[in-house]
């Protein structure tokens, strides 16, 4: 029997959503970007980086889209595991069950969202050197550079009720990275606890997750309007 004293990374992409607040019958996911779903951003992205050696990807049980979506041709490193939940939480957890053969305890996850598919190839090395050389791993962020209003309902119309501070404040993106085992454990313990991604369930057993600068080309998409904003960044190259 050998023993393997080399940490690998995983990526673990939730895919399972349907991405209601986006409109139309097709799940978010599969819409097309700049010649690929988006999908297929989001697994090319983490299949090059040479530190990654599987990509799990969680899709809805039953998806019927992902074979035909060209994400074959990304290379053997992408696996499916049709095992998606109701909330993004369950999809994450159940991935992780479904991974337990392929990885060990202290083995680096990187979780990030299919809804996120302009990552920029050197946030994602920033990310894997700063955050692996951490003790707890860590995420992508942005410190947050707009200022906040707090909103009041008045009448019906809305209102500015306040001004909060920002300063300290960061916007969490992903990919977010911690041990698997600790992360399973953390996720396992989250279930009605409104955590919602997985540096809140790291919180929650009472560790700090670690802060690496992410990037605005990192977006996400939610609305309509956010898919002619990521097609200019991905026919453009993307942003660092
Ligand atoms: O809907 P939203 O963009 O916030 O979803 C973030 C990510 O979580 C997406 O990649 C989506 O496919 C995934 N998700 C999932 N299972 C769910 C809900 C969302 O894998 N039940």
């Amino acid at each position: 029997m050998s023993v393997r004293t080399t940490v690998r990374f995983h990526a673990l992409i939730p895919a399972a959503g349907t991405g209601s607040r986006i409109g139309g019958e097709t799940p978010k996911q599969y819409l097309p970007l700049a010649g690929k779903t988006m999908l297929c951003h989001a697994i090319a992205v983490l299949a090059r980086a040479p530190d990654i050696a599987t990509v799990f990807v969680v899709l809805a049980q039953g998806d019927a889209l992902f074979a035909g979506c060209g994400a074959a041709e990304l290379g053997d490193k992408v696996v499916p595991l049709y095992c998606g939940g109701v909330e993004r939480r369950d999809s994450v957890y159940n991935g992780l069950v479904a991974m337990a053969g392929a990885v060990d305890a202290d083995d680096w996850v990187l979780v990030h969202d299919a809804a996120r598919p302009a990552l920029p190839d050197a946030a994602l090395a920033r990310l894997i050197a700063e955050a692996g050389d951490d003790e707890v791993g860590g995420l992508l962020a942005l410190p947050v550079a707009d200022t906040l209003k707090r909103a009041n309902d008045v009448g019906g119309t809305r209102r500015v009720a306040s001004t909060a501070a920002r300063e300290g404040l960061w916007q969490a993106q992903t990919p977010q990275m911690f041990r698997y085992g600790v992360l399973l454990a953390a996720l396992a313990d989250s279930g009605a606890a409104g955590v919602t991604d997985e540096a809140g369930a790291i919180e929650r057993i009472g560790l700090a997750p670690r802060l690496v600068m992410g990037s605005s080309g990192n977006l996400k998409i939610t609305y309509p309007d956010d898919m002619g904003v990521a097609e200019r960044l991905l026919a453009g190259g993307g942003r660092p």
